[in-house]
């Protein structure tokens, strides 16, 4: 079973090694269709100019372009108002973002920042920057055998003491979902905000910031078929509203006098500097991409690779699975380990075959602690994968044995 969606990248039409490539690295980055790489070298080609800044025709343009693919962004969340869309570099910038400017202004000593053991360090190394110099505690949700957050480990890790939980919506190690609804519900009935990494989620299946009444979400436009250099802060107007700025300089403010300065109101408190107009642009064409596929047939494609893929890897003796348990609630994003063969060794072979995946601890030393592991192999899926791929994969890993074992 192929799938057409990956005549669209010309990525995926190069071999590697003399294989056909087999991109299975999408939880790092995704590859990219014609139309975003198209859309970014025609804002080069025709449109640019540094918007906000001139009275001329191509600077206005590229205005429009920018402000546009705000108004774009709003939608494709289900934000209120544009003025809660701000675009930084990526996901990591948007949470430093948030850790320097909410953290380090809300948190006092005494007061707990909540997260999961299963964040990604950009969730974590920022909070715990805040807690030293705050002299708050970070509190850690842990999560069971499964990989998954009990409502138990919500229930009494969320307390009075609480003022930020910060979680990831999707583990990027194990592909398992968060309820991100409970965590929601209890850290509002104590006055916490929420902060969720969408890095891993907003690709893959629909998020909307209203229903699920998150007060931050942050992600990573290439991660979801854009350009690498934009990501997305959302949150509500009143907080961002007294939040200081996290960078200063050009752009972000209204009056600058000798001793002081006034801030510009919102979006463009937080937007220092010349922005990523092309990248954004390219996420705006991403997007366009995304909904013309639809989340549900993206759902169900990694949702079928994934029924495809585990039983197949679970018939190898020598592989171990981490968070294959329950496969309701997970997106297409496969760890595992070759018995006696380190993950690194394993991804080279599988190179050789044109199959790349990913070695290594994930930027997630903490979760791999917790497993009991240095480091694992993680083949993650997209809706351009096809079953040709989990099959590439199954064999190359036959050889693996093979070629080490
Ligand atoms: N959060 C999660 C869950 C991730 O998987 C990643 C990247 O892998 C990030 C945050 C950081 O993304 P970026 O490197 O694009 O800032």
């Amino acid at each position: 079973m192929s799938n057409n969606y990956v005549n669209d990248f010309p990525i995926l039409q190069k071999t590697m090694n003399g294989k056909r490539l087999v991109y299975l690295d999408n939880g790092a980055t995704t590859q990219k269709p014609l139309s975003v790489i198209n859309a970014v070298q025609e804002y080069y080609a025709a449109f640019n100019a540094n918007p906000h800044r001139g009275a001329y025709e191509l600077s206005v343009k590229a205005t429009q372009i920018y402000e546009d693919a705000r108004e774009k962004v709003r939608k494709f969340l289900g934000a209120e108002k544009t003025s809660e869309i701000i675009f930084t570099k990526n996901a990591t910038e948007s949470l430093n973002l948030l850790a320097y400017s909410y953290g380090m202004t809300f948190i006092n000593p005494g007061d707990e920042i909540v997260i999961s053991i299963a964040e990604h360090h950009s969730n974590i190394v920022p909070w715990q920057q805040v807690a030293k110099a705050k002299g708050a505690t970070l509190q850690y949700l842990y999560v069971n055998e499964a990989g998954v957050l009990t409502d138990e480990e919500i229930e009494k890790k969320i307390s009075s003491k609480t003022k930020v939980v910060a979680v990831t919506q999707v583990s990027n190690v194990l592909g398992i979902i968060n309820p991100i609804e409970k965590i929601v519900h209890k850290a509002h009935s104590v006055g916490a905000v929420v902060i969720v990494d969408g890095a891993q989620s907003v690709p893959h299946f629909a998020v909307d910031v209203r229903a699920l009444d998150v007060d931050f979400l942050v992600f990573s436009g290439h991660k979801m078929l854009a350009p690498m250099g934009v990501g997305v802060l959302y949150g509500k107007e009143h907080l961002l509203d007294k939040m200081p700025p996290f960078l200063s300089g050009g752009d972000m403010i209204e009056y600058v006098w000798e001793q002081d300065t006034s801030f510009a109101p919102l979006p463009a408190k937080f937007e220092a500097g010349t922005q990523n107009v092309g990248g954004v642009l390219g996420l705006s064409a991403a997007i366009d991409y995304i909904e013309k596929v639809g989340f549900s047939n993206i759902e169900q494609i990694e949702e079928e690779l994934i029924h495809y893929a585990i039983p197949k890897l679970q018939q190898l003796p020598f592989i171990t699975l981490y968070g294959c348990d329950d496969l309701s609630k997970k997106t297409g994003v496969i760890s595992f380990n070759v018995k006696d063969i380190h993950p690194h060794d394993v991804s080279s072979i599988l190179d050789a075959d044109g199959v790349a995946i990913r070695a290594g601890h994930h930027c997630a030393h903490p979760l791999m602690q917790y497993l009991g592991v240095n480091a694992t192999c993680r083949a993650s899926f997209y809706f351009y994968n096809t079953r040709e791929d989990v099959d590439a994969l199954i064999n190359a890993l036959g050889r693996v044995r093979g070629v080490l074992g």
